[in-house]
């Protein structure tokens, strides 16, 4: 008889944990995968990318239709919106995906298990009533939303909502407050603005979007700002009251100084995600977290315990979906005795809003610090999305392309930009910066007409000489 009833149990059904599982079944492994959920596919399917996707993506075309763009192509109409209905657009794109996983799980022989999972030695777990044994095993238990302190949400009210919360009003907001300018906040108040909703986005630092080029930051605030978003930069949220339908705020600049309130009917809290690694048992198989409360891997994803591994949200590095797919697939192949890696150098970020914004690699902050502060290090390219012709063609003249190379070897370092298909355009970019690929390759590799990527190529040729359309 077997020593254990699998050989991996992966805990989290998220998209690390679910790629996992069904990596190592397919490497012949006898699979199991533990979820507390209902549904399989964790924040990203149930309520983060895909249905936030859905929401970003139908309201977009009311707002085409509501703010001209489409009368100006000649197609005059009058929008009504129908919310219940774009709801029920939303939860059906959850439904299909999230029983697609179902579906890949039978089709791969791997074990659903229902419930949330303890540990109670290395190679034993807990779920529900049920102990499991396995021989190796896997967090991958994601991440959930952080609190505000003095700010409590409720999203059965409609009034203090956290991300879950803002994907599913049943009304259109007058007035909302965004806490958090970050992705998240962003996108989800892009979609009530486009609804109608007047936005207010409340960050603690001077710019939004940490993380991102300091460039891509400052022009992506603008485009919001046009579009009808406006902001409160250096401002710290201090507590929300709700009395009745109404939600007061009280806040006051980061730096010191008068405290003012504002009263809005919705208020969306969004200012980060935290680890789940509070509840898994790990202290009893000594496993512990670092101050953030994240687990420490090395680099081949194996925790401080022999047999015990982790991904995605609950490890550090940046909380995203195809990063934790990614590690997914190698912890799979680790464990099955390949070599499976990760370039974590190389993970594109991407926010999806109109326009898109994303980027890959080192912004010009990093690459301008990798290289001792010295700013004659790198060079950098740009072109504008108003000089290229499908942009201009499509009426989305916003944003620009940024490649930043280093000036000796020409080594593109990273590759930032703002257009409505950024996301897409920003694998081109990967794909070149995984081959290690000069800023030359992209100006001398030959790109369709007339497409969006073409101003990617453009912002190459930058680099060293001169853009031609510009
Ligand atoms: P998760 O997806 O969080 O899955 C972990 C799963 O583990 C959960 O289902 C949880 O129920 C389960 N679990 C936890 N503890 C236990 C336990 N003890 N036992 C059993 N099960 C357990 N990322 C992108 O890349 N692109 C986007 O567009 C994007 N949009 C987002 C929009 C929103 C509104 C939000 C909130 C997030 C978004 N993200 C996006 C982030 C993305 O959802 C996460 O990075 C991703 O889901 C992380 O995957 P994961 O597998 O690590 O964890």
């Amino acid at each position: 008889m077997a020593e254990y009833d699998y050989d991996v149990l992966i805990i989290g059904a998220g998209p690390g944990g679910y790629v996992a599982a069904i990596r190592a079944a397919q490497l012949g492994l006898k699979t199991a995968c533990a979820e507390g959920r209902d549904t399989l596919g964790g924040t990203c399917l149930n309520v983060g990318c895909i249905p936030s996707k859905a929401m970003l993506h139908a309201s977009e075309y009311f707002d085409a239709a509501a703010n001209g763009t489409m009368a100006e192509m000649g197609v005059d109409v009058t929008p009504k919106l129908n919310l219940d209905k774009m709801h029920a657009q939303r939860i059906d794109a959850v439904d299909g995906l999230t029983k697609g996983i179902e579906f890949l799980f039978k089709k791969n022989k791997v074990d659903w298990k229902k419930g949330y999972a303890t540990f109670q030695d290395a190679h034993t777990v807990k779920v529900g009533d049920e102990t499991v044994t396995a021989k190796d095993i896997v967090i991958a238990t994601g991440s959930s939303v952080t609190p505000l302190p003095g700010v409590e949400v409720d999203n059965d009210k409609q009034i203090v909502v956290d991300s879950t919360g803002a994907l599913e009003l049943s009304k259109v907001p007058n007035k909302m407050v965004v806490i958090g300018g970050g992705v998240i906040g962003l996108e989800l108040g892009s979609v009530w603005r486009r609804l109608g909703a007047e936005v207010t986005c409340i960050e603690y630092l001077d710019e939004i979007l940490p993380g991102l080029d300091g460039d891509i930051r400052k022009e992506s605030r603008k485009i919001f700002k046009k579009q009808g978003i406006e902001f409160k930069l250096g401002t710290k949220v201090t507590g929300v009251t709700v009395k009745g339908k109404t939600a007061t705020l009280t806040m006051e600049p980061a730096a010191g100084g008068d405290a003012e309130t504002m009263d809005v009917d919705c208020v969306l809290v969004s200012i980060g995600r935290r680890p789940n690694t509070d509840g898994l048992g790990l202290d009893a198989i000594g496993l512990e977290t670092n101050q953030r409360g994240q687990i420490e891997i090395h680099h081949d994803f194996r925790t401080s315990v022999d047999n015990v591994w982790a991904i995605g949200d609950c490890v550090p590095g940046p909380m995203l979906a195809h990063k934790a797919e990614d590690e997914g697939i190698a912890v799979a192949e680790n464990i099955a005795g390949e070599t499976g890696i990760v370039n974590h150098d190389v993970i594109p970020n991407v926010v999806y809003t109109l326009p898109e914004i994303a980027g890959v690699g080192l912004t010009t902050e990093q690459a301008i610090e990798q290289a001792g502060g010295d700013k004659k290090a790198i060079k950098i390219g740009k072109f504008p999305m108003m000089a290229n012709s499908r942009a201009k063609t499509n009426h989305e003249p916003d944003g620009f392309v940024k490649v930043i190379a280093d000036a000796e070897t020409d080594r593109v370092l990273g590759v930032w930009c703002i257009a409505s298909v950024a996301g897409t355009m920003i694998a081109e970019a990967g794909i070149a910066m995984e081959f290690g690929a000069t800023s030359e390759d992209i100006a001398y590799t030959c790109h369709a007409h007339p497409t969006h990527a073409e101003a990617l190529k453009e912002a190459a040729m930058g680099v060293r000489g001169k853009p031609i359309h510009m």
